[in-house]
């Protein structure tokens, strides 16, 4: 394990523990390495020590436990039973922590803007930061050496919530770093260790904050210094803030801060994994005396995952605005700028061309993959252009499929039940099919009441949670009120949750309204459960939430239908563990990989899906539902199209199996953990990077394709 940080960790840890009894010392310990998390007993730990305060302060167990009344602490450090349990997950942690490959291995560095490990810990948005908390998690359970780059936002992401008109409002909230299980790197001499970033007319100087997320410790950079203008304090406080100024400082901090912040904490990485093009900049700022020099040195260990099918997502940005930002840099290093700007174009000669990320990041890598076997097809014709002399099979993107860590997103119920049949070691097999072979000889009544009590706890967090949100947006009472009572346990229960983009097409759940809502109220009723935030300048992402909210006066749609505000992982959590079937309506060939359907297989959901993303490799016919993925340039035909068979297979098909007292559910709940759970786990994508990606013996050649 990487050492810097570390002293300033366990320091943290003494701190907290000397304002406890004496007898809490384990937890204080256990509170700074959010391997708990993912610990089955975890998050019951620190609930025992006061359940209220808990949710209280977010799941936060450093604010836990310095929040706690007093009361709560003295009956904690009475307790021997829950002592026995935080020194038995406190030894776990240590020895993982301290055990395998020394810190001398030379460790991958992990480059990515956002990072999804904890709802405590606010420096994500969505589905780029889960995958990328995925892996650093997965890393740490495999022993991979790695270290982890991002920044720290101290606003994070926007909160939202939604006004009586339906509209979506944002607001953000300052989080105290000395309230987060973090510590600041400091040096030798005690002061904070800091780089120097030139950004334009400023040089920035950044600190960094170390998490331990097991053995991978993820450092943050943070430019809230004092020596910092006001502009440059304010760059790392919000994540994906619409200006363009502040981002590509962000991406300037991000990818020539954190190479200069890996030098200052002696880290030589052996591969950098540019995770998304936002930290592509840390290949203008290696070792070498020219910048051919420099960009051979990060060709020889970049690897770059593109995560976005659709042109105008990717970066780009004209080439005055990329100069201003990189002129001092060029300056100090002695590179010549347009040298620099033709890297970013995908035709280098044409002048006028905007400036992509994506492109700088494909140019200076050694190898490059995209995150399902569609979105390879998908970016190797996008980027083709890049290299004008290859035939489009051979333009050097393979892939590497998504996946997800089982632990973090598999329910208690699912967890035990699986313990008991596959085996104690399941979790670390699970990306070998043979583990999940006997889920055939499962009992299909345990696996019902498992699902029930999963639905259960979902519908208890709805109960809590939908009055509050209606009333806070001003909902008269009585409709506030009908969600205490929302949702069944028995009734079939349906999940969209997701990003709130045009193309993941929410609308098509009420494309026809009259139709959606006589399948809700149907004899054989359906539930469903819908969240996702618009990015604040989504004017037309908005408008779908409110056109979905505005469904809300149909008879019976109060208790059956509802829309939980400020979705985040906590919430995707409950979403994934509690729903049956999970819907996924991309509009294809724009969905690159999608992860959350794949925490809903842990589960034992169903998917409904687009033939796109993950699940046109995944669907075999007999594991769960498909739309076509076909692409249509009509949309609107599209749309009307994929709706009526959206309607169709919801009446046809999944309502009457889901009350069938046959068995075909269950089949199908089998058929889905086998196909699925192995293929799609973090584990199996971790040992494919591993073995396509970070393997220094495959450097220069394109990653293989399957
Ligand atoms: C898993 C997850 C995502 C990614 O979901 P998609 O399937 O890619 O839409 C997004 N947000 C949160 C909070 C998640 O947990």
């Amino acid at each position: 394990m990487v050492d810097a940080g570390r002293r300033d960790i366990e320091r943290a840890v003494s701190g907290l523990a000397a304002r406890l009894p004496a007898e809490l010392a384990p937890l204080a310990s256990i509170a700074y390495d959010y391997s708990w998390c993912w610990h089955a007993d975890g998050p019951a730990l620190f609930e025992a020590v006061d359940a209220e305060r808990w949710a209280a302060c977010g799941h936060n167990p450093v604010r836990l436990l310095r929040e706690a009344p007093q009361e709560s602490l003295d009956r904690t450090a009475a307790d021997d039973a829950l002592l026995a349990r935080a020194a038995d997950i406190d030894a776990r942690l240590r020895a993982h922590r301290e055990g395998g490959p020394d810190g001398a291995v030379d460790p991958v560095a992990y480059f990515c803007a956002e990072y999804a490990v904890h709802v405590s810990l606010p420096v994500y948005s969505g589905g780029l930061g889960a995958l990328a908390g995925d892996l650093i998690k997965e890393a740490a359970d495999r022993s991979l050496p790695m270290v982890a780059v991002g920044l720290l936002y101290r606003q994070g992401y926007f909160r939202q919530r939604i006004d009586l008109t339906g509209w979506q409002r944002e607001y953000w909230l300052e989080n105290d770093p000395a309230l987060l299980p973090m510590a600041l790197v400091r040096g030798e001499d005690g002061e904070p260790v800091t780089v120097s970033v030139p950004v334009r007319d400023e040089t920035i100087v950044v600190q960094i904050w170390r998490v331990d997320v097991g053995r991978v410790p993820l450092f943050l950079l943070d430019a809230d210094r004092p020596e910092n203008s006001a502009f440059a304090r304010f760059s790392t406080a919000q994540l994906y803030v619409g200006d363009p100024a502040v981002r590509l400082t962000q991406y300037a901090l991000l990818g020539i801060g954190g190479a200069r912040a890996l030098g200052a904490l002696g880290v030589d990485p052996v591969v950098v994994h540019l995770n998304e093009g936002h930290a592509a900049y840390a290949a203008l700022d290696g070792p070498g005396a020219t910048l051919q020099d420099v960009v051979e040195h990060a060709r020889r260990r970049t690897v770059f995952t593109t995560h976005t099918p659709v042109p105008a997502g990717n970066d780009a940005y004209a080439g005055p605005e990329i100069a201003e930002l990189l002129e001092p840099l060029a300056r100090e290093r002695g590179f010549d700028l347009d040298e620099i700007l033709r890297l970013g174009r995908t035709h280098p000669e044409a002048e006028h061309e905007p400036f992509g990320i994506t492109q700088l990041a494909l140019r200076t890598s050694r190898a490059a993959n995209a995150v399902s076997r569609r979105h390879g097809d998908v970016a190797r014709e996008m980027w083709a252009d890049i290299w004008p002399d290859r035939l489009t099979q051979d333009i050097p993107i393979g892939h590497v499929t998504n996946g997800v860590h089982v632990p973090t997103w598999v329910g208690g119920p699912m967890r035990a039940l699986l313990d008991e049949h596959l085996g104690p070691r399941w979790i670390e097999h699970a990306a070998d099919p043979a583990t999940w072979a006997s889920i055939d000889a499962l009992d299909g009544a345990e696996l019902r009441a498992v699902r029930r009590r999963q639905r259960e706890a979902l519908i208890a967090m709805i109960r809590e949670r939908i009055p509050r949100d209606r009333l806070a947006r001003g909902e008269e009472r009585g409709f506030a009120q009908a969600g205490a009572e929302a949702f069944e346990p028995d009734v079939l229960t349906i999940g969209f949750a997701r990003r709130v983009a045009t193309y993941k097409r929410m609308g098509l759940l009420v494309h026809d309204v009259e139709r959606a809502v006589g399948i809700v109220g149907g004899h054989q009723p359906l539930q469903l459960v819908v969240a996702g935030k618009a990015h604040p300048k989504d004017d037309p992402g908005k408008e779908l939430i409110q056109h979905l909210l505005h469904v809300r006066g149909a008879p019976g749609t109060a208790t059956r239908v509802v829309f939980v505000a400020d979705y985040d992982v906590a919430i995707a959590a409950k979403l994934v563990q509690g729903c049956d079937v999970w819907v996924n309506l991309p509009r294809p060939p724009m969905e690159a990989s999608g992860t959350s359907g794949m925490k809903s297989v842990l589960n034992g959901g169903l998917q409904l899906s687009v033939l796109d993303g993950w699940w046109a490799e995944a669907y075999d016919g007999t594991n769960g539902w498909a739309l076509p993925g076909d692409v249509d340039a009509d949309h609107q035909a599209q749309d009307a199209r994929d709706a009526a068979r959206l309607y169709e297979l919801l009446e046809g098909e999944i309502l009457p199996s889901f009350y069938d007292t046959e068995n075909g559910w269950v089949d199908m709940m089998r058929a889905s953990l086998r196909t699925l759970a192995p293929r799609f786990s973090a584990t199996r994508m971790l040992a494919d990077y591993a073995r396509l990606l970070y393997d220094p013996g495959r450097q220069a050649r394109p990653v293989s394709r399957r």
